[in-house]
């Protein structure tokens, strides 16, 4: 131990913020030998082919400096994309930005436009970075609520936009509105239809709206994902948020990027070079490589799909409810008429129960509600192996 040092006490500028709980389960799950459904990530290998690219840079010297914004070759290639699943045109140049993930995609959006009383609109369950990225940069959180529709025995069996709560919540001080489809922890998938309603909500209002669509490429049973970036007068207002962690199966390289029009993309851009400055570079060149090929991502659907499949048909074997899945890698359940003692107990509780006792990690659902929000739901991580899925549900299906 140090001698006691005379560290100044100060304010914290978060104090409401502990461990996310995405670190906690999986140290759990480590503690407690575990099958980890909890944390969202792979646990299956990426592609060599993007392996090899990568290393190629790297031996080909690609390692000082890249361009603030990132290398062009990789903006170019997600300008290319975008048109050709989303048609819209973003200039690679001034409205293309790369970043260390989508979480830091998301704390300088919000830190580029966000200032002291600005209200920001989240809609909760929401991914647990948003409030902690509103409250450093001064701004006011104003939660709204997914609705949740029950079924006859009173369990969760959908999620719905919450219209209502969302067109009070929209006045002249609204500085961003906060969405997230394919939705994390729900599942759940806005459809053209909403992105319409949205754009009618905010027609004649100052908002911004900041797209987190970091799970763009996991939507299923033939469905579309819908953009921000499939709606003109949307994106002509939105910071569009991914990942190529999620898509390309790489979570711990923490690569994304941010697509704004210009506008945004020069605010978003000061923040961003005192931010990280830059992406790393041989990562940024492996994936322009990578990306040049569009079957990589276009053979996610299906992919997922399988592993979904597999496991909703394992679950429903188990007295687990099922929400539905139509998109994202989680899956949710209620637990709340399993027939156990435990099933009385809160979110939480149950999930470190049935990481310790039962050996599965899951995440619960009111970790992503600031005010203590009980439904009975939990949320598990469907992207692994065959093989440690089917493990997880012998156990789950031994309860
Ligand atoms: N997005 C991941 C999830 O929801 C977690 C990322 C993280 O641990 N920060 O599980």
């Amino acid at each position: 131990m140090n001698p006691p040092a005379n560290t100044p006490v100060f304010p914290s500028r978060l104090p409401n913020v502990g461990t996310t709980v995405f670190t906690v389960m999986s140290a759990l799950a480590t503690e407690h030998h575990a099958i980890n459904l909890g944390q969202g990530f792979p646990d299956f290998p990426c592609d060599r082919k993007l392996i090899a690219s990568v290393n190629d840079a790297m031996l080909g010297d690609r390692n000082q400096y890249p361009p603030m914004i990132g290398i062009s070759e990789l903006r170019h290639g997600i300008a290319q994309k975008i048109k050709n699943l989303y048609g819209h045109e973003y200039d690679a140049d001034s409205e293309i930005t790369i970043t260390a993930g989508g979480t830091q995609g998301i704390l300088t959006s919000i830190l580029a436009c966000v200032g002291p009383g600005d209200e920001v609109i989240i809609i909760e369950p929401a991914y647990d970075s948003y409030r902690p990225s509103i409250e450093l940069a001064g701004g006011k959180i104003i939660a709204v609520s997914l609705e949740a529709r029950r079924n006859e025995r009173g369990q969760v069996a959908s999620y719905e936009i919450p219209w209502d709560q969302l067109a009070n919540a929209i006045h002249s001080k609204t500085r961003l509105i906060i969405i997230n489809t394919p939705h994390n922890p729900t599942g759940m998938v806005w459809q053209k239809a909403d992105l319409d309603r949205l754009a009618q909500l905010v027609k004649n209002s100052p908002a911004l709206i900041l797209s987190d669509e970091v799970y763009e490429h996991m939507v299923y049973d033939g469905a579309y994902h819908h953009s921000v970036a499939s709606h003109p007068e949307l994106a002509a207002r939105s910071f569009l948020i991914s990942s190529f962690g999620k898509t390309y199966h790489v979570t711990g390289w923490k690569v994304g990027y941010v697509a704004a029009p210009a506008a945004l993309t020069k605010e978003f851009r000061k923040v961003h070079q005192f931010n990280v400055f830059t992406v790393n570079t041989p990562m940024q060149y492996g994936l322009a490589n990578y990306l040049s090929d569009p079957s990589h991502y276009l053979n996610l659907p299906a992919f997922y799909q399988t592993k979904r499949d597999l496991f909703r048909i394992g679950l429903s074997k188990t007295q687990f409810a099922l929400l539905p899945t139509p998109g994202t890698y989680f899956q949710c359940v209620d637990y709340s008429a399993l027939n156990i003692p435990q099933a009385k107990l809160n979110e939480a509780e149950f999930c470190k129960w049935l990481t310790t006792t039962v050996g599965v990690a899951a995440i619960p659902v009111s970790a992503f509600y600031e005010k203590p929000t009980e439904s009975g739901v939990i949320r598990f991580c469907f992207a692994k192996q065959e093989q440690t899925l089917s493990t997880a549900l012998q156990r789950l299906q031994n309860l």
